[in-house]
């Protein structure tokens, strides 16, 4: 049999399940809010055209108000300074957005302290049990966060010094970007970078070193725990948005079910 006919047997068959890792998008979809005098994205909002009404009598539409970072999105290398002559979110190949996954499960640790940040040494352990990360393949970063994202409060954890939520190292994020044979890394947090990330040495590691390297960022990713930590698939699709630094992405995974 072809290997697409395969596929699609197996998928039909349920030997392969379709786990959906993207947030709903709505006005209550948190996103990240940054100290003035900084410009903030806009949430995700609907606005009528028409409902089956005297504005078009047999449809039901709507405009969006959306910012390219809101809610489960793509982050491509042109969207940091670092990566600034990098790829645009419209000139990513196709082909780099269906590629393997692991995932790296912190979410204990990210219980017990909400600015756990990954290190190196973490990945090597890791590693040590489960076999390398993947070539031109995603680290996917599990902390338990998506559990906090029907919460704009509780997602962006927030005091006066400022948002608290786990991230990457600056050293990690060198790593991942210049050593690992990684396309990307994803994180169930509004940002790749630690809430604190604004005050490390370089400001937000992670996306100044991913992007940089030309590597992706994918953030707000849900349900990584029904993913096994090797072996899926993931399907990225973020918008074609010509010039753009990202875009609200629906992401999804396969996964091999026994
Ligand atoms: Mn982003």
């Amino acid at each position: 049999m072809p290997v697409l006919a395969q596929f699609m047997a197996a998928l039909r068959a349920g030997a392969i399940e379709v786990v959906d890792l993207t947030a709903p998008l709505s006005p209550q979809t948190p996103v990240i809010q940054l100290p003035e005098p900084f410009g903030n994205t806009s949430p995700f909002s609907l606005t009528e055209i028409s409902r089956y009404d005297e504005r078009g009598p047999a449809w039901y539409w709507n405009n969006i108000t959306t910012g390219e970072h809101t809610g489960t999105h793509f982050d491509a290398p042109v969207h940091w300074a670092t990566g600034r002559d990098g790829l645009d979110v419209s000139q990513v190949p196709p082909a780099h957005l269906i590629a393997p996954a692991v995932v790296l499960d912190f979410s204990a640790q990210a219980a017990g302290d909400p600015d756990f940040l990954l290190e190196v040494e973490h990945i090597k352990a890791w590693e040590a049990e489960h076999g390398p990360l993947p070539d031109r393949g995603w680290l996917l970063y599990r902390t338990g966060w998506d559990a906090r994202s029907g919460s704009q409060r509780e997602f962006l954890n927030a005091d006066e010094a400022g948002p608290h939520t786990p991230g990457v190292s600056p050293d990690c994020a060198r790593w991942l970007a210049l050593e690992s044979p990684l396309l990307g890394f994803g994180v169930e947090t509004v940002g790749t970078d630690a809430g604190a990330a604004h005050s490390f040495d370089p400001p937000f590691p992670c996306h100044a070193a991913l992007l940089g390297a030309g590597k992706y960022g994918l953030t707000q990713l849900q349900n990584l725990s029904r993913l096994p930590a090797t072996g899926s698939v993931v399907i990225a699709g973020p918008l074609p948005i010509l010039a753009g630094s990202g875009s609200p992405c629906r992401a999804l995974a396969l996964v091999e079910r026994a």
